[in-house]
């Protein structure tokens, strides 16, 4: 008997009808034969609501406080859920993350899975019942509830599908599967009918955010097959899948840009053994991630370092940094990294110079690059952002199948 995981995103289940039509899927594949886990995000915009709620009310809420809060928004989807699902004349039992034993870190607000418990799921399964698990949410060794990271539902219900060794790992959600591009910012973006892990999980790192990045990383080391799909009709999607030869006679698969970025420059730092380790290891300690890195040594002795954080951890970064001694620090919020993604790139030559080329003609200057073997980043000033995504989705070609 096949055993699915269905996970349905916020809008998917916003209000009473979509849940209606969410619950009609899962019957449907339970009626054709197979074992369903619908793993559920909070209704709509419940998120971010909840998130002003406890900024309303304290604006450097405890993050522990907030864990609580914000897992309380899949709790109530997945009781809903299965209210749908029985008034379909189905059984179905809903679980928190802790009912069934999701373990996470105790890293509130961005903790990562270590543990799931099947025997609770494998029991309701076994008596024929839907399981519908909340998202997003685990509890820490000490009995703390803890979240995922936002966009976290997807990673739950990746790593449930992992677990269970599930046929297939369904991701339904408000289009109808990955593009060459958001959708929203380029028009003329194309449905990919397959993407490789590698790649989806370099566009989703790089901002792409229609699948969480913690899923990906799941879903490859387990091998589990993912289809993005459509809530509001019965496209197929997209299939994410281990790399098959002919995916790497295309070049570019994907582009993507993000806002989330800041980007801080210290200036003058002794030019001596040591001073990186010394200001990453500060940020390390703060669990700040450290995207790009660069850094220029000028003749005095002294060197430039600037490197990119998330937005969200600028300020912390700041005090980190002020540790340092340096002669100054600066820091930039308005910028954007715009990237390109394709694991052909491994063996064509002349991407980057396309892609400068192209930001070049668009007189849009370049102010950091990465690479990786399958991507190219770049950082631009913000206002440029859909400009510069446009541009390089154009000049790739990527409207047209290749
Ligand atoms: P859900 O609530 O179902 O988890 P998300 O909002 O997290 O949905 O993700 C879906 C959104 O991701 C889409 O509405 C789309 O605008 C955005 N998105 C960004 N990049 C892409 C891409 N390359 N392909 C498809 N969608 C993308
Ligand atoms: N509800 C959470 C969020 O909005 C998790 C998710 O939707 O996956 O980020
Ligand atoms: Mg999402």
């Amino acid at each position: 008997m096949q055993l699915i995981v269905q996970k349905f995103g916020g809008t998917s289940v916003a209000d009473a009808a979509r849940m209606k039509r969410a619950a009609k899927r899962a019957v449907e594949e339970y009626s054709a034969g197979s074992k369903i886990v619908v793993v559920v995000s909070a209704q709509g915009k419940m998120t971010d609501e909840l998130l002003e709620m406890a900024y309303s009310i304290n604006n450097k809420p405890s993050k522990r406080e907030l864990d609580s809060l914000l897992s309380t928004g899949e709790q109530m989807s997945s009781a809903l859920m299965a209210m749908a699902i029985h008034s379909l004349g189905v059984s179905a039992v809903s679980f928190t993350g802790r009912q069934i034993g999701i373990t996470t870190d105790s890293f509130h607000t961005k903790a990562r899975i270590v543990n799931i418990n099947d025997s609770r799921i494998l029991e309701e399964l076994s008596k024929n019942k839907i399981v519908v698990v909340a998202g997003y949410q685990g509890v820490d060794e000490n009995d703390n509830i803890t979240t995922l990271g936002r966009g976290g539902s997807d990673t739950s219900a990746v790593a449930l599908a992992a677990l269970l060794k599930a046929d297939m790992c369904d991701i339904y959600t408000d289009v109808d599967g990955i593009y060459t591009a958001d959708p929203r910012t380029v028009s003329n973006a194309r449905r990919l009918n397959k993407i490789s892990y590698d790649e989806i999980l370099e566009l989703a790192s790089m901002g792409a955010q229609v699948v969480h990045v913690r899923s990906i990383e799941f879903a490859k080391k387990f091998n589990v097959p993912i289809r993005v799909r459509p809530s509001f009709n019965n496209g197929t999607g997209t299939l994410i899948c281990k790399e098959v030869g002919e995916m790497e006679n295309i070049v570019v698969s994907g582009a993507t840009v993000t806002k989330d970025d800041a980007k801080i420059t210290i200036i003058g730092v002794a030019d001596e053994p040591g001073q990186a380790a010394n200001i990453f290891h500060e940020l390390a300690k703060e669990k700040i991630n450290v995207d790009m890195i660069i850094q220029n040594v000028s003749a005095n002795g002294l060197a430039d370092l600037t490197f990119t954080v998330q937005k969200d951890d600028l300020i912390l970064a700041l005090e980190t940094t002020k540790r340092i001694k340096a002669e100054e620090i600066i820091a930039d919020d308005k910028i954007a990294k715009l990237s390109v993604v394709g694991i052909g790139m491994r063996s064509h030559c002349g991407i980057a110079e396309k892609m400068f080329k192209t930001l070049s003609d668009e007189k849009i200057n370049i102010q950091m690059i990465s690479t990786s073997e399958i991507k190219i980043s770049c950082v631009i000033e913000e206002k440029q952002a859909e400009k510069a995504l446009n541009a390089v989705h154009n000049a790739f070609e990527l409207d047209k199948e290749q």
